[in-house]
Formats: structure tokens, sequence, C-alpha cells
């Protein structure tokens, strides 16, 4: 049973939740209370399940496919949900979708500095922008902004990723300041090492040794920081970065 508020559903819009971290994080809000909304780009069969792994939990998900670096697919699948759920509006919008094309910079061609930009910083831009307008009139929001420690303090081989992690800190805390009178928080959550498709063939075994944890933390540990910036008890928190690195960092 999702949570409802002034009789309106509360709604919690996820992208990249097909897999790693964005789903972890999609299946915790749920056990909060919030209608997820699944987003991703190729991965239907994931998408599928996360859905079905909500649902069978007692929880409320659709999906919603669109690619976060196209404008267009952005406004289209936004304008349409909007339509089709008049007078509803999503309360927590969580900016997780990202890919790594790591490359040494000399050798970096346009197309890896591109799609890392769009994905991670264009993503946040347009998702943000269409969502932005309808938490301000409602007086509540929470904006989650998935960065990294690489964006904190970089890591060879991952200037485009560092560059478009670094800008969405400084994007989280301008917003954050031009949006806490309208009760809308707007915080980062910059992960370390965490065990996913992303980092599948990075050599676990001789990064560990520099994590003060001793480990690759999981998608489960970040959505818990994700589900407290969601919550009610964080209305005072905004324009924050909180590392989930193990303490590495
Ligand atoms: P992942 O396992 O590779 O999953 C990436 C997710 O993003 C997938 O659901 C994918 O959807 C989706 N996606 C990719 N491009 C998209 C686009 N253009 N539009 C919509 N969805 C898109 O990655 P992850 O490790 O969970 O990372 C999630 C976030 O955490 C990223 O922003 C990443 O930079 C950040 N992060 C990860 C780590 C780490 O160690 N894993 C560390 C620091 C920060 P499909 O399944 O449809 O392809």
């Amino acid at each position: 049973m999702s949570k409802i508020e002034n009789n309106k559903t509360c709604y919690a819009l996820v992208t990249g939740a097909s897999r790693g971290i964005g789903r972890a994080i999609a299946i915790r809000l749920a056990r909060d209370g919030y209608a997820v909304l699944i987003n991703y780009q190729h991965n239907e069969a994931a998408a599928l399940a996360v859905k079905a792994d909500i649902e069978a939990n007692g929880g409320k998900a659709e999906l919603m496919r669109f690619d976060v670096g196209n404008k267009m697919q952005v406004e289209t699948a936004l304008s349409t949900w909007h339509e089709h759920n008049p007078g509803e509006h999503i309360h927590v919008l969580v900016n997780n979708a990202g890919v790594r094309k790591d490359t040494l910079m000399v050798f970096m061609q346009d197309i890896e500095w591109q799609q890392v930009m769009d994905t991670s910083l264009q993503g946040f831009f347009f998702v943000t922008r269409a969502l932005l307008q309808p938490m301000l009139t409602a007086r509540k929001g929470r904006i989650i902004n998935i960065a990294s420690i690489s964006g904190v303090n970089g890591l060879p081989g991952q200037t485009n990723y560092s560059a478009a992690k670094a800008a969405i800190i400084g994007a989280t805390r301008s917003l954050a300041k031009e949006v806490a009178s309208r009760k809308v928080t707007v915080n980062a959550v910059a992960p370390g090492f965490i065990k996913t498709d992303m980092t599948a063939e990075l050599d676990e075994a001789s990064l560990k040794q520099m994590i003060p944890a001793g480990r690759f933390g999981t998608p489960e540990e970040v959505a818990a920081v994700v589900s407290f910036l969601a919550s009610d008890e964080a209305s005072y928190v905004s324009g924050q970065v909180i590392g989930v690195t193990g303490g590495l960092g």
C-alpha cells in the first residue's frame, strides 16, 4: 500500500532504476511507501523484474522508459505521465542514471566525453527542470542526485566522469539555495566503489586495499542514505554531498 498525503499518492521517480544502485533505491523507496516510477533506457527485462519485486512485497510501481539525456524523450514521458495522472505530482526525484566511459584524456574521443555528459549532466537538467515547477507549487519535494567520489576527489582515467559528477555537485548546491524557501531540498550522494555492473570488471581485490572499510559497498547501503534524504525527517538537510565510501576520500 502506497503513502497518501492530502488525498494524493506519493510518487518517486528513480532514473536508471533497472539495475545496480537505482534498482536498490527503487526497492527501498517502495518499502518506504512511495509508488515508484522505474526509469530505464534499454533493459526492459531487468526493469520488469524490479517492478515484480516491488509488487511482490505489496508496493506499487510502473515503468517509465526514456533516455535521460534526450530532452524530447524526457519531456514527452513526463508530460504524458502528468496527463494520465491529473492532479498528482512526483514528490521525490532521484537522478541516478549514469554511465562510465573511462580512458586517459589524451586518448579520449568526443563520443566518450559526450555520452558521459549527456547521461549525468544533461540528464540531471532535463529531468529536474521538468519536475521542479510542480514541486515548487506543492511546496514539497526531494531531489537527490547520485554523484561520485570521483567528482569530489578526481580519479585518473575519468576526466569526463569526474567533470560530470563535479558539475552535478555544483548544481546541487546552487539549486538547493534557489528552492529551499519552497520546502524543496536538493542533496547529492557520492558513492565510492559499489558492487554493480558498472564496477564488475574492476580489480576488486587490489582496489579494496585502499578502502578503509576493506570492501566495496552494496547498492542497498547507498539506498539507505537516499531513503533518509527522501524522508520528512531530512527536511532541514539541503545542499549537502554525503559520501558513501567506506571511509575512502
Ligand atoms: P549500472 O549498474 O551500470 O546501472 C546503470 C543504470 O542506469 C541502468 O539502470 C541503466 O538502464 C541506466 N541508464 C544508463 N544510461 C541511461 C540513460 N541515458 N537514460 C536512462 N537510464 C540510463 O550503474 P550503477 O553502478 O548502479 O550506477 C548508478 C549511479 O551511481 C550512476 O550515476 C553512477 O555514476 C553512480 N555511481 C556508481 C558507483 C559504483 O561504484 N557503482 C560509484 C559512484 C557513483 P538500462 O538497464 O536500461 O541500461
